[in-house]
């Protein structure tokens, strides 16, 4: 067993933006500690001094509340958990709050474990009707063939929602801001609802709260603080930063951790450890600094399309216009409580109908992927270069163009994900394609 490490500092009264660069500075997952930046631990496979340490190893897996938090960790295998993965791991619970993390493969590799944990077949999900393409998928394609049914419900309106929880339903889904049009949910309320509800039900009916929030990032919005049981995210997106990794993690209450583990062992959706490493070592340290940069830029970006003439609407939180304007408010805040809005903005071109809308939208996407040298035609987002891209032909083409109104999502949206551009060039190409629709 390895030594405790000797130097130990009070963390606590030091802000968050100088913890996502720290992390928990001595960490117990790993040994070698005069490393400044934590080497790649590129191993699949880890030594075992004896058959006693390697029993010893399996014993410690999954079964973390009846481990003492300071002993060294025997690693045994990638899969199972190493060095780097944990480390993030550790990082990214603290800064979402949490008691604790779990690293995947990607964003839909957590999204799956946390359903996988949470429900059995006859169980039922409640789920806005507004989600990310690929969760959509998962929940209409793949779910019911183990008999979970998901209800897509408008969460915008919770008035509805008590007559909507059936004893079966076991999971509240939802993105906040949502992808792509950013409705935004109010996570207290939903909260408060759940709460009451569970007053009645033993522990294995338990109603819990998925959030996520993806879009957000923990620097706008951190959903366990008002009142969600667990927050999944993309790590692909804004926590990576920088468009080269994919990620995923889940980050709730310790008692769910090794249920976590245990699923992604057998499931397999494990982060890779370079990927873990490149998250560790450059997203997370860079993401208050990138998100406050990204901030400053889509407001002005947002204000822009809001006051050109071709422009139908635009859906971002900063604006006096936006539908839920005080709800974001309130909820999206970073560090230091100041209004968070995030880096996304869904917009519309204007025209007769529909159609036309979306035929301009098209257009104008069209003229910005050939012409514009700061927008990027793409999907993804949370990158350090603006991407564009149109949901109803892209992200979220497994909804049929009939339904794409009643999911919430205008057929001519085009989701706009802001990078580090200074905004006076974005405006420069956001023009030139305005001016040619
Ligand atoms: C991209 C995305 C996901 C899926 O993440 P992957 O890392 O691509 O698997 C899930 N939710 C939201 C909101 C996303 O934008």
């Amino acid at each position: 067993m390895a030594k405790k490490k000797a130097q130990k500092v009070d963390e606590s009264s030091y802000s968050m933006e100088t913890h996502i660069l720290y992390g928990k500075n001595f960490s117990d997952k790993w040994d070698y500690s005069h490393h400044v930046t934590a080497p790649i631990s590129s191993s699949t496979t880890f030594r075992l001094d004896s058959v006693e340490r390697g029993a010893a190893g399996f014993m410690q897996f999954a079964n973390t509340l009846n481990l003492d938090p300071d002993e060294a960790p025997i690693f045994i295998y990638d899969r199972l958990g190493e060095p780097n993965k944990d480390m993030l791991e550790e990082n990214l619970a603290d800064v979402e709050r949490g008691e604790t993390a779990v690293s995947y493969a990607t964003g839909m590799g957590a999204i799956s474990a946390v359903l996988g944990i949470l429900t059995r077949s006859g169980d039922e999900i409640i789920a806005h009707k507004t989600l990310y393409g690929c969760t959509f998928s998962l929940l209409t394609n793949w779910l019911p063939r183990y008999n979970i049914k998901t209800l897509m419900a408008d969460l915008t309106d919770l008035k509805s929602l008590n007559s909507l929880i059936t004893s079966a339903a076991r999971v509240i889904y939802f993105e906040s801001p949502a992808n792509p049009n950013l409705d935004i949910i109010d996570i207290r309320s939903i909260a408060a609802i759940a709460k009451e509800i569970n007053k009645n039900r033993t522990e294995s009916e338990k109603l819990y709260i998925v959030v996520d929030n993806t879009f957000a990032t923990p620097y706008c919005q951190r959903p366990l603080e008002l009142g969600a049981d667990f927050v999944v995210h993309s790590l692909t997106k804004g926590i990576g930063g920088f468009g080269a990794d994919m990620g995923g993690a889940a980050i709730g209450r310790k008692e769910f951790r090794d249920l976590l583990l245990l699923y992604r062992k057998d499931m397999g959706a494990v982060l890779n450890t370079k990927s873990a490493w490149a998250i560790m070592t450059y997203g997370l340290p860079s993401l208050a600094l990138r998100m406050s940069k990204i901030i400053q830029t889509s407001i002005k970006v947002a204000e822009f399309l809001e006051s050109h003439p071709k422009v139908h609407f635009v859906n971002y939180p900063s604006l006096k216009s936006f539908k839920w304007y005080d709800l974001a408010r309130d909820q999206m805040t970073d560090f230091d409580g100041n209004f968070a809005p995030g880096g996304i903005i869904f917009f519309s071109i204007k025209g007769k109908n529909a159609d036309e809308r979306r035929a301009k939208s098209s257009k104008f996407m069209d003229y910005v992927a050939v012409n514009a040298y700061t927008l990027t035609l793409a999907v993804s987002l949370g990158h350090s270069r603006t991407l564009i891209e149109h949901p109803a032909s892209m992200t979220h083409s497994v909804i049929p163009a009939d339904k794409l109104l009643e999911k919430g999502i205008e057929p001519g949206g085009i989701r706009l994900a802001i990078g580090l551009e200074k905004a006076d060039d974005l405006i420069l190409d956001l023009k030139k394609g305005l001016a040619i629709v």
